[in-house]
């Protein structure tokens, strides 16, 4: 349930509401916006919600029932959009972000080179995982903490912020130190102790979209996150498991204007995972972008053939700046900046 406030309420009876909403014993969630304060009431309680008793109450507007199973993620909970500042911009405004990096951080030397060459061609903040989540134990699990301290270097050295994934609870406090936005990766979309420790870091977050969960699925991740007040959460599209063979996944390019209806947090999409193959990833980033994406996440490597993890999704310099070129066009074209 949302209780909507008069566009001239006072705090009294802003907080009025809010102490009853925690007498009856909910959660009060407040969105402040432009127009007006609307309250989301979460949380599981013995004593009924009863309408009425919030529509009487001085100050209410009107009382609404959320009908998706993520309110505070809900559009209705926060009509405008949300805004997740990033390097002086913010995902979720009129202008594209552009997350760039490699899949892993390899090395010291490539972590900074590539940050120089991405941050040259315009990318906003820089990608690179220190752990790196394998489909076999055998293959290459990132440097860890070294990591981190190259990518903190790359960013004193370009001012790009860090996009890192974690991938477990014991390592939350540890990429804080370095990172500035914390990833979480589609297979750990649904590990609902890491959602919920992420909520409560109130670190910003970017959440990828699990590659066999539904849309509502997602929404009901990032409701984890939001409901320990944590509103910083970026949704990332990255391509779902099909029964198509010829790329590693299939774009769900429906879920960039579908999302962007239903939620009002940022949508990106990551074009590198949600196809597979460096030929075709400038051509997803211009559909995503087409659609109405907030921005994108894209793989860039220095030397891909050389790469120790997705190195056949991942763009040379030249291509990635083929890419933003693209991009701008296309994003001029639907009204944003680039
Ligand atoms: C990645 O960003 O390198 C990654 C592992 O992505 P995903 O979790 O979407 O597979
Ligand atoms: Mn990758």
């Amino acid at each position: 349930m949302i209780v909507v406030m008069k566009h001239n309420a006072s705090a009294k009876e802003i907080s009025d509401v809010i102490s009853r909403i925690r007498a009856d014993g909910y959660e009060a969630h407040l969105s402040e916006g432009e127009e007006r304060t609307v309250i989301g009431v979460v949380g599981e309680s013995p004593t009924p919600l009863r309408e009425d008793n919030y529509s009487a109450m001085d100050g209410v507007d009107s009382v609404v029932r959320i009908s998706v199973p993520y309110k505070l993620a809900s559009r209705e909970f926060h009509p405008a959009d949300s805004i997740v500042p990033l390097n002086g911009t913010g995902a979720g405004s009129n202008q594209i972000v552009v997350i760039a990096g490699p899949c892993s951080v390899e090395s010291r030397e490539q972590i900074i080179e590539t940050a120089c060459a991405v941050k040259e061609a315009g990318a906003t903040a820089l990608r690179g995982g220190a752990f790196k989540p394998r489909t076999s134990p055998y293959s290459f699990q990132g440097h860890g903490e070294k990591a981190l301290q190259w990518l903190a270097e790359a960013r004193e050295r370009t001012g790009l912020p860090i996009v890192t994934e974690v991938m477990d609870t014991t390592q939350i406090e540890m990429v804080c130190e370095y990172a500035d936005v914390l990833q979480i990766g589609a297979r750990n979309m649904q590990n609902f102790s890491l959602l919920h420790a992420v909520g409560e870091s109130q670190f910003p977050v970017l959440l990828k979209r699990g590659m066999a969960s539904t849309m509502e699925d997602l929404l009901m991740s990032a409701e984890y996150i939001l409901s320990h007040g944590n509103n910083r959460v970026i949704l990332c599209e990255r391509g779902i498991r099909t029964f198509e063979k010829y790329t590693r996944n299939t774009f769900d390019v429906n879920a960039i204007p579908v999302l962007k209806a239903r939620t009002h947090l940022p949508v990106i999409a990551d074009p590198s995972h949600a196809v597979g193959y460096w030929e075709y990833v400038e051509a997803i980033a211009r559909s995503a972008i087409a659609a109405g994406a907030d921005g994108l996440i894209v793989e860039v490597h220095p030397e891909p053939d050389k790469a120790l993890s997705d190195g056949r999704q991942s763009l040379t310099y030249k291509r990635f700046r083929s890419m933003m070129e693209q991009v701008a066009r296309v994003a001029q074209a639907v009204g944003r900046t680039a």
